[in-house]
């Protein structure tokens, strides 16, 4: 292949490779759309299950004071029929102070019994309503990340598809000038400019007519000074 083919092959590869930096900027655009969403479904739920734990939490303080609410009823039963037996005023005292202490006690108990079953009231009332908030939340993110995986899937599709029209466009181009290719950045993102009206295609810098020569009859490969393109002639850079 002459090293004017090869440049006008290089051409074709450049559309290619534009479409595919195009396909991949979308792309890349998505996997943190659907990451930031997914956050915020796993924020919310956090929030819900924060609640729901308290409320456990809640449930098994209640179930404990219970159990000692009842040890402490059982415990005043015994105390009380003590008081059959006491003899002397001082074991009456003695026991009436202990009869007091467990009453303090059970009153203790049911206090914190009442308030738990108020605040566990309220949590109760949250965890209804935030359910209901996650469970929509869920849904309709879910039904975004959905649709933006698909997008993403079927751009993947795309960008398969060029990839392996890439392969085709670039079989045959000489190994140097291929690498020359990839390893030049042109201007306004191209790396290889044809020339049009005597310029460069890439920056419109006029080129001096010798320079035009040599890239006309591709003997070697010329660089635009001014925005680093690699040259190149093909049908239309003949017209003026
Ligand atoms: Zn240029």
């Amino acid at each position: 292949m002459s090293l004017k083919e090869g440049l006008q092959k290089l051409l074709k590869v450049q559309d290619v490779d534009l479409e595919l930096k195009s396909l991949e900027e979308a792309k890349s655009k998505y996997p943190a759309e659907i990451s930031r969403r997914q956050a915020e479904i796993t924020r919310a739920e956090d929030g819900l299950k924060e609640l729901t734990d308290r409320l456990e939490e809640l449930e098994r303080r209640r179930r404990h004071l219970e159990r000692e609410l009842d040890s402490a009823r059982e415990q005043l039963k015994k105390l009380e029929a003590r008081f059959s037996e006491v003899k002397t005023n001082k074991e009456y005292d003695a026991l009436q102070l202990e009869v007091e202490a467990c009453k303090n006690k059970m009153s203790e108990y049911e206090g914190e019994i009442l308030e738990i079953i108020e605040s566990g009231d309220g949590i109760r009332e949250k965890v209804e309503l935030e359910t209901q908030d996650v469970g929509d939340l869920q849904q309709e993110q879910q039904a975004r990340i959905d649709e933006l995986q698909a997008k993403l899937d079927s751009l993947q599709g795309e960008v398969d598809g060029v990839e392996s029209q890439r392969q085709a466009a670039i079989k045959g181009v000489d190994g140097s000038l291929l690498r020359s290719y990839e390893n030049t950045r042109g201007g306004r993102g191209l790396t290889v400019a044809p020339v049009r009206k005597g310029s460069c295609g890439a920056c419109y810098r006029q080129l001096p007519a010798q320079i035009k020569t040599i890239v006309r009859r591709s003997e070697e490969i010329v660089i635009c000074e001014s925005c680093g393109a690699i040259m190149a002639w093909d049908d239309e850079s003949s017209k003026n």
